[in-house]
């Protein structure tokens, strides 16, 4: 008996995304999420005004986001010498009429994770279940196969899987069985925060360096009125050889700043000291730039991938959290359109998982940090006049390029109807 219920593996940001969705549109859904707690993990990522359009449409305010992060105002990048390669506007600054907002992973996921426990209840949400695979049965509902905490395992019966299981998805890993593993292209970035001075306009994205030596930072607090300090999030990225494969231990580790500071020894202007960053931050966590090979599809009968578990891809386009929030609510905007049937979620993989399987692609190739490669390969990365090596022409097309295939071309997002009509429901139906 699926008595409609919507069963959705993980509780991530786009896990709890798609849970919001479901309850706004009228779906009952159950969310099994394998860690046993929640804790604010993670450390600095960007929410496009695409994706930020769609929080707004939730119900989630501006107050609300300028607790875990503030709006961006500029996106920066800078040569080896400290000079400006290509800045631009960002957010309200640059005509979208929604903010682009950097926040911290954590607190934002635990943002999300009270709304839905607020909204839908206690029980939304069971921890410490991991999913393990699915099974497609003959009436064409599906059961989920959840293994506890504790080593107990069940099944639980929906109408519809949604796999919103990250990176290493388990669903993902049953529906493309063949799938190649993990993609790792040579980079390695260490991640932390540290309290400082945020500096240009005091929310600006810069990437500074060459696309295979680079260090990007920005902040994901406002000011401490009391010491003016924010929490800058920082990324120090080096490309090495991949030869050999990721041999350095898990996917995710905390280092201590020693291990690679000398890659940034020198890295010292009048208005940045990239050494002094890495030493006082809080902690740090180096992790491989890993993606994955494109799938040609994201569904299997009743069950679709929604974020990172369809399409983990590098972050060099900022956009990896913000595709999660937005393939919620085109999932949604199906459901609306089809009911809560399989064809809702072909049509939902139609729209998407073309357009995103390129997206990926592109951000292997160095997304908007491409422009660095072009100076790299012009001038090795230092240079006197920035027009000389790339005219400004040509550095408006490239970006306004990345802008569209990303999906937030500033008019086409202005004029966009939204993704979910005000007050659309589901209708239920017993058809498939
Ligand atoms: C702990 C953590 C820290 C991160 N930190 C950063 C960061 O600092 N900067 C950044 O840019 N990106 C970070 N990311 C990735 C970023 O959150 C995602 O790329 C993006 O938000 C897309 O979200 P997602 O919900 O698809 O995937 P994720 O955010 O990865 O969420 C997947 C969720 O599914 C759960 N899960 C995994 N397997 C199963 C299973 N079999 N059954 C049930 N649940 C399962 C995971 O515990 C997780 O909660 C982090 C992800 C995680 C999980």
């Amino acid at each position: 008996m699926t008595d409609n219920l919507v069963i959705v593996a993980g509780g991530g940001i786009g896990g709890l995304a798609t849970a919001l969705t479901l309850h706004q549109i009228g779906v009952r859904c159950l969310v099994f999420e394998a860690v046993p707690d929640m804790h604010p993990l993670g450390v600095g990522i960007n929410l496009q005004p695409n994706a930020v359009r769609e929080l707004y449409d939730l119900g989630i305010t501006r107050h609300e986001l300028d607790r875990v992060g503030l709006p961006a105002k500029e996106w920066a990048l800078v040569g080896l010498n400290g000079n400006d390669i290509y800045s631009e506007p960002r957010g309200l600054l640059a005509g979208y009429n929604w903010p682009q907002y950097a926040v911290h992973r954590g607190l934002f996921h635990m943002l999300l994770h009270d709304k839905v426990l607020e909204r839908i209840g206690s029980e939304a949400v069971r921890l410490g279940s991991r999913v393990t695979g699915y099974h497609k049965n003959s009436d064409g509902s599906v059961s989920a196969l959840i293994e506890r905490a504790d080593g107990s395992t069940s099944e639980v019966i929906g109408k519809l899987l949604i796999g919103a299981d990250g990176i290493h998805s388990a669903v993902r890993a049953q529906m493309h069985r063949a799938q190649p593993p993990i993609h790792w292209g040579g980079a390695v970035m260490w991640r932390g925060t540290t309290w400082a001075k945020p500096i240009r306009s005091g929310s600006s994205f810069v990437g500074l360096g060459t696309h295979r030596h680079r260090i990007i930072f920005y902040p994901i607090s406002h000011p401490n009125p009391q010491t003016g300090l924010s929490m800058i999030n920082w990324i120090a990225e080096v490309t090495m050889d991949n030869s050999d494969g990721w041999t350095r231990g898990g996917w995710f580790r905390q280092v201590s700043g020693d291990d690679f500071i000398h890659h940034f020894q020198d890295w010292i202007w009048d208005w940045l000291d990239v050494p002094a960053l890495i030493r006082q931050a809080d902690r740090i966590f180096e992790n491989p730039m890993i993606d994955r090979d494109p799938v040609p599809t994201w569904r299997d009968g009743p069950v679709v991938l929604v974020g990172d578990a369809a399409h983990a891809m590098y972050p060099t386009g900022s956009n990896g959290g913000s595709q999660a929030i937005v393939d919620a609510r085109v999932l949604g905007a199906a459901m609306v359109e089809h009911g809560m049937t399989q064809n809702a979620l072909a049509s939902f993989d139609a729209k998407l998982c073309g357009p995103i399987s390129q997206l990926i692609l592109r951000n292997r190739g160095a997304g908007p940090f491409g422009l660095l490669n072009i100076v790299d390969e012009r001038c090795g990365g230092t240079f006197d006049n920035i027009d000389e090596v790339i005219p400004p022409q040509e550095r408006a097309e490239f970006m306004a390029d990345y802008r569209a295939a990303a999906g937030f071309a500033i008019e086409t997002l202005n004029q966009a109807p939204p993704t979910i009509p005000n007050g659309a429901h589901v209708r239920i139906s017993r058809g498939i």
